[in-house]
C-alpha cells in the first residue's frame, strides 16, 4: 500500500511541480520601446515573455498610463526602459498605479538603459524657458549601436541576478548577439562612408547618437526648441541660412508630422529621410538598424 502511494506521488504530482516550476522560470518583461523589447527578446531568449508600451508609431516622450498598461505592469518581472527622463510624463504614474515592488526604482527588476551609458547634450543649466529639455541629458541612445552593446552587456547581469538558473543560457546568448552585432557594425560603417561629415538638418534633437557615431553635422532642428512644433517663423529663418548654406538631408522620425520637413525640402530641394525611430513590432534590433543605414546612405549618396 505504503509502495503504491509512492508510486503515485512520483508519477502524478513530482512532474506536476516540475512544470510549475517551469511555468514561473518565464520571466515576464514590461519594456518601455520596441528597441528595449528586441534586445531583450535577444538576451533573453525562450526565457522572457515581452510586453512593449509603445509601438515606433508613437512618440516614447508622450503616451498614457491606460488602465491596460497599468495591468501588464503589475505582473512584471522586470522593467525595461529608456530613462534619463525619456517617460517622465508617464512611467512615474505607470509604476505608482501598477503597485509592483519588483520593478520600482531601486529593485533589481528596474532597468534603465541610460544607466549604463555616457549621455551626451547633458544641459549645463536647467530653463524650462528653452523647452522640453531632458535634464539627465539625451536619452535617445538606442541610436547608438555602440552603446547597444553596453547596454546589452548590462541587461544581461540583470537577467542572470533575476533569474540565476538560466544564466548559462543568458551568457550565450550575449556572446552570439555580440558577434553579430559587432559583424554588423563593421558592414554599417563601410555601407555609410560617403556621409562623413555631410550636414544634416533634423526634426527633433533625437539623433544626436547616431549622427555622432556616422560623423554627421546637426546643423539645423525643424524644431524653434526641444519639443515645441515647429514655428512658420523658424522656419522662415532656416529657410534663409540654408540658401546660404545648403545641407543634404532633412531627417524626421516617421512618428512625426512631416508638414515642416516637407515644406522645407520644397523650398530647398533638400531629400527627406524619414527614418522609423524605433523597431517595427517583431522585428530584431539588426533588421531595423540594417533599413535605417540603408534609407540614409540612399539619400547620401
Ligand atoms: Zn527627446
Amino acid at each position: 500500500m505504503l509502495k503504491q502511494w509512492l508510486k503515485i506521488i512520483i508519477f502524478v504530482f513530482f512532474p506536476a511541480l516540475l512544470s510549475a516550476g517551469s511555468a514561473y522560470a518565464d520571466l515576464r518583461v514590461f519594456a518601455c520601446e520596441p528597441e528595449w523589447s528586441a534586445l531583450t527578446q535577444s538576451l533573453g531568449g525562450k526565457h522572457v515573455t515581452l510586453y512593449t508600451a509603445t509601438s515606433n508609431r508613437q512618440d516614447p516622450h508622450h503616451i498614457q498610463a491606460r488602465p491596460s498598461l497599468i495591468a501588464k505592469a503589475r505582473r512584471a518581472d522586470l522593467l525595461v526602459c529608456t530613462g534619463a527622463d525619456l517617460e517622465i510624463a508617464w512611467l512615474p504614474l505607470l509604476l505608482r498605479k501598477s503597485a509592483n515592488t519588483n520593478i520600482q526604482p531601486g529593485r533589481a527588476g528596474y532597468f534603465m538603459a541610460s544607466d549604463h551609458v555616457l549621455l551626451l547634450d547633458k544641459p549645463t543649466r536647467l530653463d524650462r524657458s528653452e523647452g522640453d529639455v531632458h535634464a539627465a541629458g539625451n536619452p535617445h541612445i538606442h541610436l547608438d549601436p555602440e552603446r547597444i552593446l553596453q547596454v546589452a552587456t548590462r541587461l544581461t547581469h540583470t537577467l542572470i541576478k533575476i533569474d540565476p538558473s538560466n544564466q548559462t543560457d543568458y551568457k550565450q546568448n550575449l556572446s552570439l548577439f555580440t558577434q553579430k552585432w559587432q559583424n554588423k557594425i563593421n558592414l554599417w560603417r563601410k555601407q555609410t562612408q560617403a556621409l562623413t561629415d555631410k550636414s544634416i538638418v533634423v526634426h527633433h534633437n533625437s539623433w544626436v547618437y547616431l549622427l555622432q557615431w556616422l560623423g554627421l553635422n546637426q546643423v539645423a532642428t525643424l524644431e524653434p526648441k526641444s519639443g515645441i512644433p515647429p514655428t512658420s517663423a523658424h522656419l522662415s529663418s532656416l529657410l534663409s541660412t540654408l540658401q546660404q548654406k545648403p545641407a543634404h538631408i532633412i531627417v524626421h522620425a516617421s512618428y512625426q508630422d512631416a508638414k515642416a520637413a516637407n515644406w522645407l525640402s520644397r523650398k530647398t530641394a533638400i531629400p527627406i529621410v524619414a527614418l522609423d525611430f524605433s523597431p517595427a513590432l517583431d522585428e530584431s534590433l539588426e533588421s531595423w538598424f540594417d533599413r535605417l543605414i540603408s534609407q540614409l546612405s540612399g539619400a547620401g549618396a
